[in-house]
């Protein structure tokens, strides 16, 4: 029952059926109304008619007029009804049934009458029209007598009944008609949408090579185009995947295979000087402390990836935030002969993520002193707006190519391998970063010129979008 084409076809048939069937009601109806008007109005006129010229043919003194009779009987046969005519003292002076004539009759609706009070009904089960009308004196206004008239109105029936016949065959037949329309439309309708199923569930079963190309209607055509869209998506997310993998397990081999090559080489020679043993040792131990820093790396990467609701947002004084970094990033700038110099324009408190953020600044400010040159500087500012607080780290380092610069945030991509190397680099830091600002729903932009310096901005929301 909660089959869009159940749906479909019951809403196109009620929509198809109601108005004909409340049509063909309503017009019955009116010619049924009208036709009862107009007999009443007819039957009012003929009994004024009868009235006057009972009174001239001084019907009250002798009830055998000939004219008067022939006319009351006339009547009677064209309408199919009976008239009896009673005199101010309740006798009937004319029966046109001939049943009644010489009687007395005791009725509520004949002395309201004589009182002034015609009265009229119409009965449809019955089917006949019953009126009293008052004859009365044409100069002096009383009233000399009623006439009682009771006609049928079978004839009325008969045509409402014929046109309700009518009515229902033509209602019939136009439900059968909209009814096969209706299912014929609810399958057009619907058709495209199981299309759509089929489509998705051969994607399920794994033809994800396949476009789904579903025809039709405007919005299904769009629909199998968002599909189309998310397909690629998700095909672009698999062979990043693919490729994150096979970059992982090449960067965890390459310390491997030199501890594997330094451990072999000492194997191989025999009486090695115990000098040589100590030398080899401290470059496996480097090695070990490298592929030790890529693990640690790609778990911060991993646990980035996750959703917002891994978010631990806390109100932080960002510039106690940045000295804090920039504290524990200074031994290693003096070690490079690297100036540090930090710059705040106002005191900010922001909603972040403590651990997340201090993360992210903190491999900016590292590759900033990393890839800088001989007595070079660092500079971190800290300003905000009313909305975003902006950071700002910038070098007097080497620089980044510009072909470069839309790589740099991928995973493992190093401009300089060696140097990279060399400065314990894991090519992981700047999507570190990346993901960090993204999680804040922030924005980071980089500005370089090959053997200047770099510029690195990264703006954040004051306050936590969720
Ligand atoms: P790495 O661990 O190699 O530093 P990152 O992801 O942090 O990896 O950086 C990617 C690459 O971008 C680095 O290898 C380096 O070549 C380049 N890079 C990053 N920051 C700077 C900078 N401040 N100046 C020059 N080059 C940079």
């Amino acid at each position: 029952m909660k089959s869009m084409r159940v749906h479909s076809l019951f809403a196109l048939f009620l929509i198809g059926i109601l108005p004909i069937l409340f049509f063909t009601w309503e017009i019955v109806n009116t010619y049924n109304t009208t036709a009862f008007e107009q007999r009443q109005s007819a039957l009012l006129s003929q009994g004024s008619s009868l009235a006057n010229l009972l009174l001239s043919s001084g019907y009250f003194t002798d009830s055998s007029s000939e004219e008067a009779n022939t006319e009351l009987y006339r009547v009677t046969g064209i309408y199919e009804g009976r008239i009896l005519v009673i005199d101010s003292n309740l006798n009937i002076l004319k029966d046109t049934y001939g049943i009644e004539d010489g009687n007395i009759i005791i009725s509520e609706d004949v002395i309201k009458c004589l009182r002034g009070t015609s009265s009229i009904y119409q009965n449809k089960q019955d089917n006949y029209i019953e009126m009293t009308v008052p004859i009365t004196h044409n100069t002096t206004k009383e009233i000399m007598g009623v006439l009682l008239m009771n006609f049928s109105t079978k004839n009325i029936h008969t045509i409402t009944t014929m046109l309700y016949q009518k009515a229902s065959v033509l209602f019939l037949t136009t439900a059968i008609l909209i009814f096969v329309y209706a299912f014929f439309y609810s399958g057009v309708f619907t058709k495209p949408f199981i299309s759509l199923k089929k489509a998705i569930g051969h994607l399920t079963e794994g033809y994800m090579d396949e476009e789904v190309t579903v025809g039709g209607f405007y919005e299904v055509k769009q629909i199998s185009n968002s599909l189309n869209q998310m397909l690629l998506r998700i095909k672009n997310l698999e062979s990043s995947r693919q490729e994150f993998v096979s970059n992982v397990s090449h960067e965890l081999k390459t310390p491997l295979t030199s501890v594997k090559v330094l451990a072999d080489s000492l194997l191989m020679q025999e009486n090695v000087p115990s000098e040589l043993y100590r030398e080899f040792l401290v470059d496996i131990a480097e090695e070990i402390e490298r592929e030790n820093k890529i693990i640690n790396d790609l778990l911060s990467l991993v646990k980035l990836d996750k959703t917002a609701s891994d978010m631990n947002i806390t109100s932080i004084k960002i510039n106690e935030l940045l000295e804090l970094v920039l504290k524990r990033l200074r031994p290693i700038a003096k070690k490079n002969n690297i100036e540090l110099i930090y710059e705040s324009f106002r005191p900010v408190i922001a909603e972040v993520d403590e651990v997340k953020l201090s993360l992210a600044l903190s491999n900016l400010i590292e590759n900033a002193i990393k890839y800088n040159v001989e007595d070079g500087w660092v500079r971190v500012s800290l300003n905000a707006d009313h909305k975003y607080f902006y950071v700002k780290v910038s070098d007097s380092g080497i620089g980044i190519p510009e072909e470069a610069q839309d790589f740099i945030f991928d995973r493992f991509y190093r401009v300089d391998k060696t140097r990279s190397r060399e400065s314990g680099g894991t090519g992981l830091g700047l999507s570190i970063t990346k993901n960090a600002v993204h999680m804040h729903r922030g924005a980071i932009k980089v500005y370089s010129k090959e053997n200047e310096g770099t510029t690195f901005t990264v703006r954040v929301p004051i306050n936590y979008i969720a």
